[in-house]
């Protein structure tokens, strides 16, 4: 696999991690350099601590998960729940994109349920050209290449479902990825039991101490199941996968011939 510089950009800290933390594992451990970018603080994601008090601890959970996978941690500003794919988004992450120069942009689809998920793939979308037009943010240089641009899976159907263009088999990388999400207790040992409950997904008496490995490996298993037969072609027949992260690419970054797929993604 190639050397890249890999950059990830979710709506809220964890969500690079649950997306695609086993490949960013697998990406540095191959030589390759990964950024994970938060595009809000996170504040919005307890049902009991304030904004200011939770954006801190959020921070701080995305480093302590960037101190185990070796990638770098970056938590821009934006209120969690109130992102919008304006211009002075599209401006900062136009003005991000070419400092981290990455040749790769992993990020969410534009048909998501959650509004932070869908603007932040909009920012990244609506940058994806400008980031080489010298006259957008004179004051940044413009990249003389453009990143490939690629989307993490989701179950949404409407208007139309994910297609995997690549999938990579995170079984080997497991353990640590669960360490990885498990950094943010905000999240997976507070917020989302709270919220699954509440959306009647997990019983009342369901122990949540069980929540994050439940959550990951239940998730990672039903993607695994979904592309076993792109699995056993990139890893061959006899093998089988428990647990995989899928991307589909997108049509407005650098387009990475079919063929070559294999060469941008670890195995
Ligand atoms: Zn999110």
């Amino acid at each position: 696999m190639k050397k890249l510089n890999v950059m990830v950009v979710g709506a809220h800290p964890d969500d690079c991690e649950g997306g695609c933390g086993g490949t960013a594992l697998k990406y540095v451990k191959a030589g390759s350099r990964v950024t994970f970018v938060s595009v809000t603080d996170g504040s919005a994601g307890h049902q009991t601590l304030g904004r200011q008090e939770l954006a801190k601890i959020r921070k701080e959970e995305a480093q302590a998960s960037a101190n185990i996978s070796g990638v770098t941690s970056i938590v821009l500003k934006h209120r969690d729940g109130e992102l919008e794919p304006n211009l002075e988004a599209r401006k900062e992450m136009v003005r991000l994109i070419r400092k981290v120069q990455p040749d790769i942009i992993i990020t969410h689809r534009l048909n998501d349920y959650h509004p932070d998920h869908r603007s932040t793939s909009q920012i990244i979308e609506d940058s994806s050209y400008l980031v080489m037009v010298p006259a957008i943010c004179p004051d940044t240089p413009a990249l003389n290449h453009q990143p490939a641009i690629f989307f993490v899976y989701d179950p949404f159907r409407r208007p139309y479902p994910f297609s995997a263009d690549v999938v990579v088999r995170i079984d080997d990388v497991m353990e640590e990825k669960l360490k990885m999400t498990g950094c943010h207790k905000s999240q997976y040992e507070a917020f989302l039991p709270w919220m699954a409950i509440k959306q009647g997904e997990i019983r009342t008496d369901y122990d949540v101490r069980n929540y994050p490995s439940d959550a990951i490996t239940q998730w990672d298993r039903k993607v695994a199941e979904q592309y076993q037969d792109a699995l056993k072609q990139r890893y061959g027949h006899e093998s089988t996968t428990q647990y995989a992260e899928a991307y589909e690419m997108s049509e407005y970054g650098m387009e990475i011939p079919r063929a070559d797929l294999d060469e941008y993604f670890p195995r």
